[in-house]
């Protein structure tokens, strides 16, 4: 784990480094075709960061054409997996020597504190990446049980040009999830960051070309969703999209496919995830500590924030004023900071919606029982840290994604009432279960529908298993684990027919 530096560090270092502005393509920074531009901010002071090449659609040719180019010449796809792997590790290597410097562009761009950059993100993705790698030169093929006359081989291949367009909550991270896979499987690839984040994808091009990934297999078109994303959804020589971001955007993802080429598209979209908690429970110190990281962690900027606090009625208050004392340990403040723990908001848009329904949830009747205002810190976008009791399941704030510090607290009397209001949602992302009982633990386990249920703890599991959504949370595909990298081949079929009749010419 990287050591944290000093709050004078970090902000001598974000004085120091440059920031990279330009699309990276067929290895090199470029300047969009059109020269246009977008300012991006810093949330944590609401003044202008960067000023970011917007890629239009011939940006986005340029960038398919080169990684089309480099897929068939196959200076990535065809080199020996070995070989690909040596590389994919040398550029964890020099991520992780540029650790410190990544960290700072990312919290600059987003707000999140660089105690969870430099100690969750950065060495998830490095993990993430490592193990993809590793995993390149350890995948067998299948023959196939056809008998003594054929024999029948079920090859993997890389699906060719595959275009990856990530949110701005967890930049390097997401990109990590794709990447991974999607290189490690030799496929060319096109990154399309979020807006609000770009800095740390174009770094890590960066450094991809410097550790031997050929130019034109990792290239990064940044730019706005509806002109640069669009103008890849739409691409005829894209061969497969791999979305995370929001249900709205990842239907349109879909759309795009069928009116172009019928490209594979795996979504990984929202969540409006549980976390129920049982009179059982064990240990109510430890569910606390589960649950506030659950919601508060990463300002619940998270697709798999548990968002909704469903608890049995004889524990709730108890549990409450478990999670009211953990918050006191839970900073608000300058992310830079390493003592930090809840740092900015992303963007004013994203701060005026968190705040439009912390409004909501008051006007339709839920009790407030902390925060539930903004704070103010220089020009920043910062939000208290909130909770809301007494939630019924019709509310707004139990069913809407808020991607906020907003915690809705609904009471059920029994198993069965968690499960039946857990599911009533069109999310299906993760969930989480406390209770004592092994067997009411598998049987919630089973009965809940989400991709990940976790139990006796909060997470989202690890890279070893897959992560993604049911219902209206994900299409296609799993991130992580071997699942991962179905999703980034195509499955050949090399049927060789070795009967006497295929020498003899006798076919009867
Ligand atoms: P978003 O859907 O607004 O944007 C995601 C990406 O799509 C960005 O790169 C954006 O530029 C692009 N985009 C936006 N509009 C587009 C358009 N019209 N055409 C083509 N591309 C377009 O999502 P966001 O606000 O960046 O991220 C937050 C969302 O992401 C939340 O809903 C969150 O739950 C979800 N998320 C899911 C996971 C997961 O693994 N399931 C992980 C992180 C975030």
């Amino acid at each position: 784990m990287s050591s944290l530096l000093t709050l004078e560090e970090y902000q001598s270092l974000s004085k120091s480094i440059s920031f990279p502005t330009n699309a990276f393509i067929d290895g090199r920074a470029r300047n969009s075709s059109n020269g246009n531009r977008f300012e991006t901010l810093n949330p944590a002071n609401g003044q202008p960061l960067a000023k970011i090449a917007v890629c239009d659609q011939h940006d986005v040719d340029l960038a398919v054409e080169k990684a089309r180019e480099a897929f068939e010449a196959g200076t990535w796809a065809k080199k020996p997996p070995n070989e690909r792997k040596e590389i994919l590790i040398r550029l964890c290597k020099l991520i992780r020597r540029n650790q410190h410097e990544i960290a700072v562009l990312e919290s600059l761009e987003s707000g999140k504190p660089i105690q969870d950059i430099e100690q969750i993100d950065i060495p998830e993705a490095l993990n993430c990446l490592a193990w993809h790698a590793e995993t390149i030169d350890k995948i067998y093929d299948q023959v196939a049980p056809t008998g003594d006359d054929a024999v029948a081989m079920i090859v993997r291949e890389p699906i060719g040009v595959v275009a990856c367009i990530l949110p701005w909550n967890f930049p390097i991270l997401m990109m990590a999830w794709k990447i991974g896979p999607a290189l490690s499987a030799g496929n060319s690839v096109i990154v399309k960051p979020a807006e609000q984040t770009n800095m740390t994808a174009l770094r890590i091009a960066e450094l991809a070309v410097e550790a031997g990934v050929p130019r034109g297999v990792l290239n990064v078109v940044t730019g706005i969703g509806e002109i640069t994303g669009k103008a890849i959804g739409l691409h005829h020589g894209i061969d497969m999209v791999s979305f995370t971001g929001s249900t709205e955007v990842g239907r349109l993802f879909l759309k795009y496919s069928a009116d172009s080429n019928l490209k594979k598209v795996v979504l990984e979209c929202g969540g409006k995830n549980p976390c129920i908690v049982m009179d059982d429970v064990e240990n109510l110190d430890v569910v606390a500590d589960h649950a506030t990281n659950a919601v508060f962690w990463n300002m619940g900027e998270n697709c798999s924030s548990n968002s909704r606090l469903i608890v049995h009625r004889n524990v709730k208050n108890a549990l409450l004023e478990k999670i009211l004392q953990k918050l006191k340990d839970w900073r608000t403040g300058n992310p830079l900071d390493p003592s930090t723990r809840l740092g900015a908001i992303i963007s004013k848009d994203q701060y005026d919606t968190i705040l439009s329904y912390i409004k909501k949830g008051t006007s339709e009747g839920a009790k407030l029982i902390t925060g539930g205002s903004a704070i103010t810190l220089g020009n920043g976008y910062f939000i208290e840290p909130t909770i809301f009791d007494q939630v019924r399941p019709e509310m707004t704030i139990a069913k809407e994604e808020i991607f906020g510090p907003v915690l809705a607290v609904i009471s059920v009397a029994n198993s069965d009432e968690a499960v039946e209001v857990a599911n009533a949602t069109n999310y299906g992302l993760n969930a989480s279960v406390f209770t004592s009982n092994l067997s009411r633990a598998h049987r919630m386990a089973r009965a809940i529908r989400a991709g990940t249920v976790t139990i006796n703890c909060y997470g989202e599991g690890d890279v070893n298993t897959p992560f993604g959504g049911y219902k209206q949370s994900g299409f296609g595909g799993r991130d992580n684990s071997i699942h991962a990298h179905d999703q980034y081949t195509e499955l050949k079929t090399i049927w060789v027919d070795i009967s006497d009749a295929s020498v003899n010419g006798a076919i009867d």
